[in-house]
């Protein structure tokens, strides 16, 4: 070899060596970077799993297991226990939702809403403000038809609604109201095996009647009605319920008068399921003392 082909050689090794020795570096600052960034990227989901803000109590709305796929008119409480809920039906609507939901928030009311899903497909933000403001959401089908319907007509009415509601708000619900309270014509059949509460009322103001009585009739029909567990039935949707909101505030002072606690409707439900888990255990404790006491005398 030459000393020039040498000099060539090695110039060729030297480009050679400086490329592979780049791009080595280049793999490992590649790979570090890599590494880094797995690091940022587990810190990031260790720090945001940390800060991460509870799901909201009203974006799961669960039923106890002993009132899965129940009709349930009011819930049994004890005399004492002066719980009540108030429902609205047929919305959202783009006038008396809003002001329902104004009339709720100043008296710090969580209520129940039973949206109709045709009604939340034409007026999603009404139904989003709904949840935002705390309040709980039922399945009141899509299109509120009361007549009999088969299998598949009555799971598309409940199932679609239920995917706007979720699409729309987030929210999942176990609460099924039927359109008119109509429980034989295959919807509430439907719903209670999907395990649906079926969600009817013990309390009306009248406001679906062909005749909407004046406020004071309204106010009066509540009150007249009202018990511990109770479940009224108000509606915000479904045409012009202008005496429904004037009736409102009248309605829940009255209550709130003579010691009602507003709850939502899976709330009431809660607070039955506890009392009954309660009292089942209380129970069989008796019988154990009892044959307890009994033993020497069987023997
Ligand atoms: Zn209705």
């Amino acid at each position: 070899m030459t000393a020039q082909r040498l000099s060539q050689f090695l110039q060729v090794i030297t480009i050679v060596s400086l490329a592979t020795g780049g791009l080595a570096l280049g793999i490992l600052k590649s790979s570090l970077n890599h590494e880094t960034a797995i690091k940022k990227s587990t810190h990031k989901t260790t720090k945001s799993a940390k800060t991460l803000p509870p799901v909201a109590k009203n974006l799961i709305v669960e039923v106890p297991k002993s009132l899965q796929g129940q009709t349930i008119y009011h819930a049994q409480l004890k005399p004492t226990e002066k719980f009540i809920a108030l429902t609205f039906d047929d919305g959202p609507s783009p006038k008396n939702t809003a002001q329902v939901l104004e009339i709720l928030k100043k008296n710090q009311i969580k209520a129940t809403f039973f949206l109709i899903g045709e009604m939340v497909q034409a007026y999603p933000q009404v139904a989003k403000q709904v949840v935002a403001d705390g309040h709980e959401l039922g399945n009141h089908t899509w299109h509120h038809w009361y007549r009999r319907m088969d299998l598949a007509t009555a799971s598309s009415e409940i199932d679609r609604t239920a995917d706007a509601i979720y699409k729309t708000t987030g929210v999942k619900t176990a609460l099924f109201r039927p359109p008119g309270g109509y429980l034989n014509n295959g919807l509430a059949d439907y719903a209670k095996n999907q395990n649906y509460a079926v969600m009817m009322w013990s309390s009306l103001c009248g406001d679906a009647d062909r005749h909407i009585p004046q406020v004071p009739g309204m106010v009066n029909n509540v009150l007249k009605t009202a018990k511990p567990g109770a479940i009224v039935l108000l509606h915000d949707g479904g045409g012009n319920r202008s005496r429904t909101v004037k009736a409102l505030p009248q309605i829940i002072a009255d209550l709130k008068a003579q010691g009602y606690k507003f709850v939502t409707a899976s709330e009431l439900l809660d607070i039955q399921a506890k009392e009954q888990a309660t009292a089942a255990k209380t129970v069989p404790a008796v019988k154990k003392d009892e044959n307890l006491q009994n033993q020497p005398h069987q023997q």
